[in-house]
C-alpha cells in the first residue's frame, strides 16, 4: 500500500467519526426551545441550552460561560415576554455579538408569536413579578408550539439560508407528527376538564386554558415570591369550601409548600416535568406532553 493510500484511508476513517459540521450555533434560553430547535434542525445545528428543567427560568445568573456561548451564537431562541428580563439583556450586551441583539434576525422571541393570557390591565409591581406583556409560560399549549415552530423554521431558514429547504422539510414533518399527537392528547385528557388544582406558581395557565383545568389557588402569595405561612393557612381554609383534586408543582419548584398543603388538605401532590428534562419520560417535547397528561390523569380520580 502506498503512503498516499494509507493516508487517504486514515483520513476517511477520521472523517467518519467526526460529527457533521454544524452550520448553525444556537443558544436556547429554556429546554423547550432547545428541543424545538433540534426537531427542526436535526444535525444542522449545534444547540446549547442556558437553563435546565430544575432551574427557575426567571432567576438565572448571566455567568461568564453563558456569555461566551452568547458570543458565538448565530441564533438565540428565548421565550421573551420578560421571562428572562433578569439575565438575557446582560447576555446580549456582554456578549457584544451584533447578530443576537433584539430586533436582529439572530434573536428569536417565541412569545411574540402567540396570544398571551393574563395581560395585566394595570401594572403594579407591588403585586409581585407581574409581566406587562402577559403570562410568559406559553409552552404547555400545543397550538402555541405549532405557531412557534412555523415561525422558528422560517427564522432558521433566514439566518442559515443554505439549509432553508432542510429546515422547512423538517418543520413539515414535525408539524404533522405534532398535529396527530395533539389530537391524541386532547382525547386522552378529556377527563381533566374541570379538574380543580392548586398550582405552586402561575406557570400552568396555558395548559389549564387548553384542557379546561380549574386553578383554584396558588402556593405563592404573589407571583415569584416564596409561599408564606399565613398565605398557606388561608389557602387551606379556602380549600375546605372549594376543594381541589391536587397540588401541582413544576420539577424546579421547592416541594416543601406543596407537601405541607397536601398533608393538611389530604389531596395528592403532582410534580410535572414542566419542560424537557424535568422527568425521565420528558426527553423531548412529545414526551413532555405525554408525561404531563399521564401524571395529571393519575391523580384525577
Ligand atoms: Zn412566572
Amino acid at each position: 500500500m502506498t503512503d498516499i493510500l494509507k493516508f487517504v484511508i486514515a483520513l476517511a476513517a477520521w472523517l467518519a467519526v467526526q460529527p457533521a459540521l454544524a452550520a448553525l450555533n444556537v443558544l436556547a434560553c429554556e429546554p423547550e426551545w432547545g428541543a424545538l430547535v433540534s426537531e427542526l434542525a436535526g444535525d444542522k445545528a449545534s444547540v446549547y441550552v442556558a437553563t435546565s428543567a430544575l432551574q427557575d427560568p426567571h432567576r438565572i445568573e448571566a455567568r461568564p460561560s453563558l456569555i461566551a456561548r452568547a458570543r458565538n451564537a448565530d441564533l438565540v431562541v428565548c421565550t421573551g415576554a420578560e421571562l428572562e428580563v433578569g439575565w438575557l439583556p446582560l447576555l446580549q450586551t456582554q456578549s457584544a455579538n451584533p447578530k443576537i441583539q433584539t430586533g436582529q434576525p439572530g434573536y428569536f422571541e417565541a412569545a411574540s408569536f402567540v396570544a398571551k393570557l393574563e395581560v395585566p390591565k394595570v401594572l403594579d409591581r407591588a403585586q409581585g413579578d407581574i409581566h406587562p406583556g402577559g403570562n410568559p409560560h406559553i409552552h404547555l399549549n400545543p397550538y402555541n408550539i405549532q405557531k412557534i415552530a412555523v415561525a422558528l423554521a422560517e427564522r432558521m431558514a433566514q439566518v442559515d439560508a443554505r439549509e432553508a429547504a432542510h429546515y422547512q422539510g423538517r418543520a413539515r414533518d414535525f408539524l404533522e407528527r405534532w398535529r396527530q399527537a395533539t389530537a391524541r392528547w386532547e382525547k386522552d385528557a378529556a377527563p381533566l376538564k374541570g379538574m380543580a388544582i392548586v398550582v405552586h406558581h402561575k406557570n400552568l395557565t396555558y395548559l389549564n386554558d387548553w384542557l379546561g383545568l380549574r386553578q383554584v389557588g396558588e402556593l405563592e402569595s404573589r407571583p415569584g415570591l416564596p409561599p408564606t405561612a399565613s398565605h398557606l393557612s388561608e389557602l387551606l381554609a379556602r380549600l375546605g369550601k372549594e376543594p381541589a383534586k391536587a397540588v401541582v408543582r413544576a420539577a424546579y419548584n421547592d416541594p416543601q409548600a406543596s407537601e405541607w398543603l397536601s398533608a393538611r388538605a389530604k389531596i395528592p401532590t403532582v410534580m410535572l416535568p414542566f419542560t424537557v428534562g424535568g422527568t425521565d419520560r420528558a426527553k423531548d417535547l412529545f414526551g413532555l406532553y405525554d408525561d404531563t397528561l399521564a401524571r395529571l390523569l393519575g391523580v384525577n380520580r
